[in-house]
């Protein structure tokens, strides 16, 4: 098995069972993100113990991609500070804009397999919308406007 089908396989298991897949209520913030590209849809809710998200839930509906990323970060992000949350999401981003031969950054964990996007320009969108949403919910937790996720 190579690694891309290592990647696939973590994007289809991830789909089909997303993690973290609902709402928490009551939530210490919240934001909804939509990428009119594709129409994917979701909302993201967190609780926030001082610095940390200490849980997080996404629901909404969109592709393979968008869902199967969410599922990742939500796993990925749970008992990180805003600091590291920041990091990683950088990371992310790397790894999604970056041209398709060059390394993939390392510390991802799971969240590597969504480097395979960058062979699809047209759906980094989908694999992004979650983080958009992400730093669109801490930014309103510390009272600035919400951010567009478009
Ligand atoms: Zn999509």
């Amino acid at each position: 098995m190579d690694l891309k089908d290592l990647y696939r396989d973590v994007i289809l298991d991830h789909n089909k069972k997303p993690r973290n897949f609902g709402k928490l209520e009551p939530c210490d913030t919240s934001a909804d993100g939509h990428n009119p590209l594709c129409g994917d849809r979701l909302t993201l809710t967190l609780r926030i113990d001082g610095d940390t998200v200490s849980d997080v839930r996404f629901e909404g509906q969109g592709c393979a991609i968008s869902t199967a990323s969410a599922s990742l970060m939500t796993e990925a992000i749970k008992g990180l500070d805003e600091t590291a949350i920041t990091t990683l999401s950088e990371m992310v981003h790397r790894a999604l804009t970056s041209s398709s031969d060059a390394a993939i950054p390392e510390g991802l964990g799971k969240l590597a397999a969504l480097a395979g996007v960058r062979e699809y320009p047209a759906r980094v969108k989908c694999a992004s919308l979650c983080w958009h949403t992400l730093t669109a919910a801490l930014a309103r937790r510390d009272g600035s406007t919400a951010v567009s996720t478009e």
